[in-house]
């Protein structure tokens, strides 16, 4: 490499340090937004998001920008692993903000912030015909963008590689077919079992202290670093890696339903200790972040659903929670508690879902966005075509629009295409998890067991260190020495549900 370009070559590494300095402020001012700031406060706040955020996507999209694209890009491949996929996301952001005109993003970003406000009036109202102009204006504009970004076989896989790269319809019609037809299959069987857990036994008042007591020991367990991170309340949970030395997690506790903030912090505690465990040689590029959002749902869903979610983890834990809760399940025996915790129930609202009928409810949104963005549906006919797939699939039908079509603020914000992340995440933890119990093959005590560390560092091994270094399919192939096969998580909920629904028991 030339002597110039090396120097342009540390430019450049300079200056994503730099955007990568104002994303972590914005993300500590947002944090403190969601958590604890002063209601008073809060206009002039979100002005100043609105002008820390401006500024960031300026320097994304500047001519200095072009300049490093334009210099380094011929040479990247004589550029270190981190320059070069430094520099391919830059290229790939300032690429699908650069090929819509300037005018055209304006007016959508306006239309986006209308729409987001419509909806919530909508969903309150159960309005769908409010929303309706707003959402096919949006669509509009989608599928225009994606004549700007450009496809190769359809539309629809555009945007799905912005949030999962590599995905493609080709991938996802053939794996949801594959699991959509074992759930059918399984959730008949659990439906007709003779054995059905008993709910009832759950409906135990648990004080906040009590739940954050119990959880803060699974997360110690768990290998989430608190000299590196930190748990706060908020209203809707989230986690945000400041930087790998700082991760916070949030939670919200209903002291009539432990399970949504136990569940929910092994959940955010999942996402967290990815970001903990990113390589440090990554911090001040665009690739200390996870490298997708399916791989990162598969890490939470790894520690919710495989670990916190396993009979090995309750038979270990109980006790504990026990002696915590105490007297309130003194009388339920830990097998008991397992099933009653991990009943499936079909159901309306897809972030009330259990594992076994989540990815239902993704693949419903899959199928209508994709036939929205190849133009076969408008958004006319959007609310029967809802209502009549979780018809089909879940056997309810939505008698209203927020418990319907309106339930979910994603469309309302143009984001088509993130939908598929979330059931992606169940197939990656679980194929990665029977990987990981052929390296480990004591893996069930050990999740019975007082000490996870094991599983951790395996997982930092394979996945949290690279943080975007590798794409996600290249993770998948590389741990697992194939590409996304659904058979692991059709097992897993295979297994599971025998167990708790007895279901070869007569
Ligand atoms: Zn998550």
């Amino acid at each position: 490499m030339s002597e110039s370009n090396q120097k342009l070559e540390q430019e450049f590494l300079e200056y994503v340090k730099k955007i990568s300095a104002f994303e972590e402020a914005l993300s500590l001012v947002y944090w403190d937004l969601r958590t604890g700031a002063p209601e008073k406060g809060t206009t002039q706040r979100s002005e100043v998001i609105g002008t820390l955020s401006g500024e960031i996507f300026k320097m994304k999209v500047s001519e200095e920008m072009a300049a490093f694209i334009a210099g380094l890009w011929l040479e990247k491949d004589g550029l270190s692993d981190v320059t070069r996929r430094s520099l391919e996301e830059c290229k790939k952001e300032y690429d699908l903000n650069k090929k819509i005109p300037a005018a055209e993003y304006e007016a959508y970003t306006k239309l986006v912030a209308q729409a987001e406000n419509v909806w919530t009036t909508a969903r309150a109202t159960n309005d769908y015909a409010l929303f309706e102009p707003y959402l096919e204006k949006i669509i509009a504009s989608k599928r225009q963008f994606i004549e700007y970004w450009g496809y190769k076989e359809n539309p629809y896989d555009t945007l799905l590689d912005q949030y999962e790269p590599g995905m493609t319809v080709a991938i996802l019609d053939d794996v949801f077919a594959k699991l959509r037809e074992s759930i059918l299959v399984l959730r008949q069987r659990v439906e007709a079992a003779k054995h059905q857990p008993d709910p009832t036994l759950l409906h135990k008042r648990v004080s906040k202290e009590h739940q954050k007591a119990f959880s803060m020991r699974i997360l110690a367990k768990m290998g989430f670093d608190f000299a590196a991170g930190r748990l706060d309340d908020t209203v809707h949970p989230f986690a945000t890696g400041l930087n790998t030395g700082d991760v916070r997690i949030t939670t919200r506790y209903d002291e009539d339903n432990f399970k949504m903030a136990v569940f929910g912090i092994i959940h955010e505690g999942g996402h967290a200790i990815y970001e903990q465990n990113i390589s440090p040689k990554l911090i001040g590029t665009p690739l200390s972040n996870g490298a997708s959002m399916g791989i990162h749902e598969s890490q939470s869903l790894f520690y919710e659903i495989i670990l916190g979610s396993s009979f090995a983890f309750w038979q270990s834990n109980y006790k504990d929670f026990q002696e915590i809760t105490a007297p309130a399940f003194d009388d339920v025996s830990v097998e008991e508690f397992y099933r009653a915790v991990n009943i499936s129930e079909s159901s309306l609202i897809r972030i009330e879902a259990d594992t076994l009928t989540y990815p239902l409810h993704i693949m419903i949104r899959y199928e209508l966005e994709k036939a929205i963005m190849n133009g076969e549906i408008g958004v006319a006919d959007l609310r029967d075509a809802w209502n009549d797939k979780y018809e089909a699939y879940l056997g309810v039908r939505p008698g209203n629009d927020a418990d319907g079509i309106l339930q979910d603020i994603h469309w309302s914000g143009g984001d088509f295409g993130y939908f598929p992340s979330y059931a992606l995440g169940y197939m990656y933890a679980a194929q990665l998890f029977a990987t990981m119990s052929k390296e480990i093959p004591n893996v069930s005590e050990i999740l019975a067991s007082d000490d996870y560390t094991v599983i951790r560092e395996w997982l930092t091994k394979n996945v949290h260190q690279f943080g975007m270094l590798k794409k996600p399919l290249a993770i998948l192939q590389d741990t697992t020495g194939e590409g996304l096969n659904p058979e692991y998580l059709i097992q897993l909920l295979n297994d599971r549900y025998d167990f708790i629904y007895k279901l070869n028991e007569v």
